[in-house]
């Protein structure tokens, strides 16, 4: 009597993980230590949002934007290409990169 018993695999649950291509550039390096501790140092040094600060609004940063780019070209190391950002500006220059001129 074989004692091997026929290994069926339910293929049921497997889904085609296509997702429609977005655009949106998610650059690896978010996820390292040394990000996480680079970006800690930064928001310390730089813990206002700038886009609110040119409307003379005082919003503590919270995202560490860079300011180029990475999918650009820019070095994503570079602390000269950053600037930190509240959530709602973040998600607006996310959303819309239209610049709309008002004023
Ligand atoms: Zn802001």
């Amino acid at each position: 009597m074989p004692k091997a018993t026929p290994k069926v695999v339910l293929s049921s649950s497997a889904k085609p993980k296509q997702q429609h291509q977005t655009r949106r550039f998610y650059w690896k390096g978010y996820h390292t230590t040394k990000w996480r501790k680079r970006r800690k140092t930064y928001l310390e040094q730089h813990p206002s949002c700038v886009k609110c600060a040119e409307k003379d609004i005082e919003t503590p940063a919270v995202v560490v934007d860079h300011i180029i780019p990475i999918q650009d070209g820019c070095d994503p190391w570079d602390e000269t290409n950053w600037q930190g950002l509240c959530v709602p500006c973040d998600a607006s220059k996310r959303g819309k990169t239209k610049r709309n001129n008002k004023g």
